[in-house]
């Protein structure tokens, strides 16, 4: 392409981002979760934990978002990253901010006050951008199969989750991470119950069942039969090993696809990021990567953007990046599916580099020397 054609596409194209900017800040309520997944692609960042652990503002170990409530401002910040570069949902940093959990680190009696105030932030800055204000669920780790009780214990877990999610407003719900299929069912029977649209993405281990050992598909069916408007896969896979799962998912389900993976590069030999082993490096904790050393996995960027179409191109619509996922791999999901963020202002353009670039006021000196770097 002439670059001055290049040139005025940009220019059109950026014409239009701020028109649809405008129309989103005039307009009386912005579009809908089922609105915008009918009309094209969502995508939706997650991942805080990893981003606050590496920042130093929370545990490896207990992942639990204390930054909420020590540091909001900075709660605030990551989530209008993730919007600038190119995330159509604010998700409430309540992941692991559940009875649970807190209860493990000695602040249980911070939950309802750690649920609101992430609730608060994230609403703050989804309804100052145009973008959906998602409350969030997730694994209890107290569910049992053969214990009943539990049972009732999860949806009590649940609803007082939601009902602070509802109270603050939220567009939809994600629940999220879930190894039992029948966990994640209790978690959509409980955001149906609010008339909310219900995000449900599974976490999926070594094997490619659910933990009670259902295939991808009746997984799918479960869930939606269960009211889920989204059904998908979210953290624990790399995106070469949640591809595969993801067309028997499509093939199983009316209802939209979700694909979130973790930004890492598992292998069918190691399909999750639990899994993974670094032959490079002795002197890890345990010997595992996991959750502290998986830096040498890092998918770059382009890696993410392929994912994403290939995704797209199954039929997945809700698009994201789990766990160690950095604004830069959310930009590539948005430009993957076409779109034009306000980051892509400062997408990658190495002409201009002083040794690598072909700018004509670059110096040949420099030029000239490139295979010498
Ligand atoms: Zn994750």
């Amino acid at each position: 392409m002439a670059k001055s054609k290049a040139k005025s596409k940009a220019k059109a194209k950026s014409k239009r981002v701020a028109a649809t900017a405008k129309s989103r800040t005039t307009a009386a309520k912005p579009a809908g979760l089922l609105e915008r997944l009918a009309a094209g692609s969502v995508i939706c960042a997650e991942g805080y934990l990893f981003e606050f652990e590496r920042r130093g503002y929370l545990q490896a170990g207990a992942f639990v978002p204390e930054v909420v409530l020590e540091h909001p401002d900075l709660v605030e910040m990551l989530h209008r990253d993730f919007v600038h570069a190119g995330s159509d949902v604010v998700e409430a940093f309540t992941y692991y901010a559940h009875r649970e959990k807190l209860r493990i680190i000695g602040r249980e009696k911070d939950l309802e006050k750690i649920n609101r105030q992430a609730l608060r932030i994230a609403k703050k800055v989804a309804r100052s951008t145009g973008t959906l204000f998602a409350g969030n669920i997730c694994n209890t780790n107290i569910y049992d199969p053969a214990d009943p009780a539990t049972h009732k214990a999860v949806r009590r877990m649940f609803d007082e989750q939601i009902g602070w999610a509802v109270d603050a407003g939220a567009d939809c719900i994600i629940a999220e991470t879930f190894s039992y299929a029948a966990e994640a069912e209790l978690a959509t029977q409980a955001i149906k119950k609010t008339g909310l649209p219900a995000v449900v993405t599974m976490a999926m281990h070594k094997t490619d069942t659910t933990r009670e050992g259902l295939a991808v598909g009746e997984m799918g069916k479960r869930l939606e039969a269960a009211g889920a408007d989204v059904v998908g896969f979210n953290c624990i896979r790399g995106p070469w090993t949640m591809l595969p799962l993801l067309k028997d998912l499509r093939a199983a389900v009316k209802c939209h696809v979700a694909a979130l993976p973790v930004p890492y590069r598992t292998t069918p030999a190691e399909p999750t990021f639990q899994s993974l082993t670094d032959p490079n490096w002795t002197g890890i904790p345990d010997n595992r990567p996991f959750p502290t050393a998986l830096d040498p996995f890092v998918c770059n960027r382009y890696e993410i953007g392929e994912f994403t179409k290939q995704a797209h191109e199954i039929g997945a619509r809700y698009l994201g990046v789990c766990c160690g996922a950095g604004p830069h791999h959310i930009r590539a999901v948005a430009e993957a599916l076409g779109r034009h963020p306000p980051a892509s202002r400062y997408s990658p353009d190495m002409s201009k580099h002083a040794f690598f670039g072909t700018n004509k006021l670059l110096k040949p000196v420099n030029t000239g020397y490139r295979q010498q770097l």
